[in-house]
């Protein structure tokens, strides 16, 4: 199949991409040394609608060596970067990705990586499988199973599953200790950040921070944050995360009430109308806010163009929503995930750890789809601990083993 990018010339940028991060992933490094040899997954075609930036083409170009054919498109239009795509497609692996795609485009580019007959398939999202389940059935009988990278589609997936529609076994990578325990909390705590100062150039010290949501990804965010140096305010609808925050040092208020105080809102709940039309008039002048959750639906935008004069770009990635009482409201990325649209995601040495649990999720449905069952399931806890030793391994870091007498002790 051809490849569908915006310009193969930009390339060398994305391969300068691609080899800076593959420094910083060694778990993925001994992955592709050992499985380049093994070739476990010839004969496989495998479909990826993850985020298309250089870890993500790293993991594909891993795959490949270990046998797979790939097809890679992007998980949301303003996460791709096309010089990645380019690189990509240099390296032998099939791309169907353009940053800023319509809609329209962003449909036909997963349908394009069903009609190239997958059997195995690894979503972000659940953008994918639940294309298949829905308009693509025909692609079901060759599926021999998924992997799901994050909580909101390990979510959707589970209420395919509770009413008996999952038509094939899905791993929940997100699950993973090795994934949900990094990435989305030190992963997101950091690539947030990041998002947002390179958004705004603006001060994160001194400032009022309410974060929506105290889940892996809430905690990450608040953490690094307070590191910062911010006020934080955390709002939540979980008494226990709620007390949780409150033990962590955080004030924790209603969202009506830190609408009044807050300086930047993050939105990382993976609920809808998280910040809406009751807020926004609450809301200080120059209160800029910001989306980390899978949608972009936790800040209700429509309710905020209904209440605004003008709504204008006024740098890349902000917004600027004029009030009628002259109050500015800056909106970043569009409410899509700031850490994607306005920045590179995740630093590379978390990918490794996610992407290794994404390699070992796959390899587990392709030895296992025979007996598993049409349900979420979890990879063995063993795989985050063989993830971790070789992390520790890689960044130098020795612990202590435990001694027979120990482990006698323990279980007596
Ligand atoms: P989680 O389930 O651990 O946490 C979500 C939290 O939000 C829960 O504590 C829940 O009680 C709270 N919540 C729900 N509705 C709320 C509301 N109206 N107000 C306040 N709090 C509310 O999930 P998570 O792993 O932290 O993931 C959160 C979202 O971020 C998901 O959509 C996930 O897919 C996404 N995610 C994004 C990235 C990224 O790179 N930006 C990384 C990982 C996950
Ligand atoms: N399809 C969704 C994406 C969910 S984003 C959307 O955009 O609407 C959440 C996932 O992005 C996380 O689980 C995390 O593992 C992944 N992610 C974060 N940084 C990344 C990066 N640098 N490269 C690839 N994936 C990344």
């Amino acid at each position: 199949m051809n490849s569908i990018i915006k310009d193969i010339s930009l390339a060398p940028s994305g391969h300068d991409k691609i080899n800076w991060v593959k420094n910083f992933m060694p778990v993925m490094a001994s992955i592709e040394k050992e499985f380049s040899v093994s070739k476990p997954f010839a004969g496989q075609r495998l479909s990826i609608t993850i985020h298309l930036e250089a870890k993500t083409a790293y993991m594909a170009e891993v795959f490949k060596n270990a046998g797979a054919e790939v097809v890679v498109t992007g998980s949301n239009p303003l996460s791709t970067q096309d010089d990645v795509a380019a690189a990509l497609v240099e390296r032998g692996v099939t791309v169907f990705a353009k940053h800023a795609c319509t809609d329209e485009e962003y449909n036909e580019y997963l349908n394009k990586a069903i009609d190239f007959e997958p059997t195995l398939v690894i979503d972000d999202g659940g953008d994918i499988i639940s294309l298949i389940h829905t308009k693509r059935r025909d692609a079901i009988p060759k599926i021999l199973g998924a992997s799901e990278e994050t909580t909101t589609g390990v979510n959707r997936l589970r209420g395919l599953e509770s009413r008996g529609e999952l038509v094939f076994p899905v791993v929940a990578a997100n699950d993973a200790y090795c994934k949900y325990l990094f990435d989305n909390r030190y992963g997101t705590g950091q690539s947030t950040w990041e998002g947002i100062m390179r958004a705004t150039n603006l001060v994160v010290a001194g400032k009022n921070v309410v974060i929506a949501g105290y889940g892996w990804c809430g905690k990450g965010a608040a953490m690094r944050a307070k590191g910062l140096g911010a006020n934080v305010i955390v709002t939540e609808v979980d008494p226990i995360k709620a007390i949780e925050a409150v033990f962590d040092g955080f004030r924790v208020m209603p969202m009506k009430d830190a609408a009044k105080v807050g300086d930047i809102f993050l939105t990382v709940t993976g609920n809808k109308d998280v910040i809406t039309a009751e807020h926004y008039p609450l809301m200080k002048s120059g209160a800029i806010l910001a989306n980390a959750g899978h949608f972009d639906v936790e800040v209700n935008i429509p309710q905020l163009e209904n209440l605004s004069v003008s709504r204008k770009t006024v740098r890349a990635n902000v917004e600027e929503f004029l009030q009628k009482d002259g109050r500015k409201i800056y909106l970043l990325a569009q409410g899509r995930l700031v850490n994607l649209a306005s920045g590179d995601g995740h630093p590379a040495e978390i990918m490794d750890l996610s992407f290794a649990v994404q390699f070992f999720s796959i390899a587990y449905i392709l030895h296992n789809h025979a007996k598993l069952e049409k349900k979420v399931h979890l990879i063995p806890a063993d795989v985050s601990k063989e993830i971790a030793e070789i992390k520790l391994a890689a960044i130098g870091v020795a612990i202590d083993e435990l001694t027979d007498e120990q482990k006698e002790y323990l279980n007596s």
